[in-house]
């Protein structure tokens, strides 16, 4: 097996590999980890955040799909610190056993990554289903993405994955980083975005599953009146009972709205 990083980039796996030392630099700054804080990273690749992360903290997890690139990156993790790497897809890490197993006293783990791009809103959500286990999150997307994860009501796209996720987590946007950052460069611009879960006594949500549902209905046909997105899901009263007009579209609504009329439903 190959101990050097001479495969070519994957599309299908998203690599888009950072090199620009300040874009690295300002993202290691931002996560900032301190002494037995427990950091895991999504997507290492070849290394780009992992290595200087290493340097500071002397210890990383890290989650890699792509085999070729394993060999590698244990090899050249050595001279930086401990890389303990896990071998396989982010999306069957179970978040909640990582953290009992590498954070048991704090019971959080630490998330970053500059994510593989095509899998950026089922790694979203993966982690949102463990946010209880985990402290925050620093993570490079499209810019595009990130200003969706931002939104708020009113605006064009605002929509289910701001909502989803600001009924858990305080969404931070940091900073802009331009396609010539990576090899190969993305056809878009990306940002670096600050995800903290709130603590378990702030998040209102009854019962997630009916709130995905409510939010999901609500903007899966966004142009329809709540009257008629929600159809099957929640009658008029319902929503006007939460203190909603039936006739206002899913983008009006501010994600308090949401919580109220899923409890409710949740409570029915
Ligand atoms: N962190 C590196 C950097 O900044 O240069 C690589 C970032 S690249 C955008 C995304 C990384 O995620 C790639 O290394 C890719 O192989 C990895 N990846 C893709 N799908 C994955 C999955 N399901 N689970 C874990 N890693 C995955």
């Amino acid at each position: 097996m190959s101990t050097s990083f001479t495969e070519p980039a994957k599309k299908h796996l998203g690599q888009n590999f950072l090199h620009d030392r300040s874009v690295i630099d300002k993202i290691v700054q931002a996560i900032d980890p301190k002494p037995g804080d427990a950091v895991v990273e999504i997507g290492p690749g070849q290394g780009a955040l992992t290595f200087p992360l290493l340097k500071r903290h002397g210890v990383i997890t890290a989650i890699e799909f792509d085999r070729d690139l394993h060999a590698p990156l244990q090899a050249a993790a050595r001279e930086h610190g401990a890389l303990r790497l896990i071998e396989g897809d982010v999306l069957g890490v179970d978040f909640s056993a990582l953290t009992a197993e590498l954070a048991p006293a704090e019971g959080k783990i630490r998330l970053a990554g500059n994510l593989p791009y095509n899998l950026s809103s089922p790694i979203l959500f993966h982690a949102l289903d463990h946010a209880a286990a985990i402290r925050d999150m620093h993570f490079m997307l499209q810019k595009e993405v990130v200003e969706r994860m931002a939104a708020g009501p009113g605006s064009k796209v605002y929509g289910r994955l701001s909502v989803m996720l600001q009924a858990y987590c305080t969404v931070t946007p940091l900073f802009v980083v331009p396609p010539g950052a990576f090899r190969p460069a993305p056809k878009v611009d990306s940002a670096v975005v600050r995800l903290v879960p709130m603590p378990t006594e702030s998040i209102h949500v009854a019962d997630r599953r009916v709130f995905a549902n409510v939010v999901r209905a609500a903007f899966g046909q966004r142009r329809k009146t709540l009257r008629n997105a929600l159809n099957g899901v929640a009658d008029v009263a319902a929503i006007e009972a939460a203190g909603l007009r039936a006739d206002a579209r899913a983008e009006q609504i501010e994600v308090a709205g949401f919580v109220r009329l899923a409890n409710l439903l949740a409570d029915a």
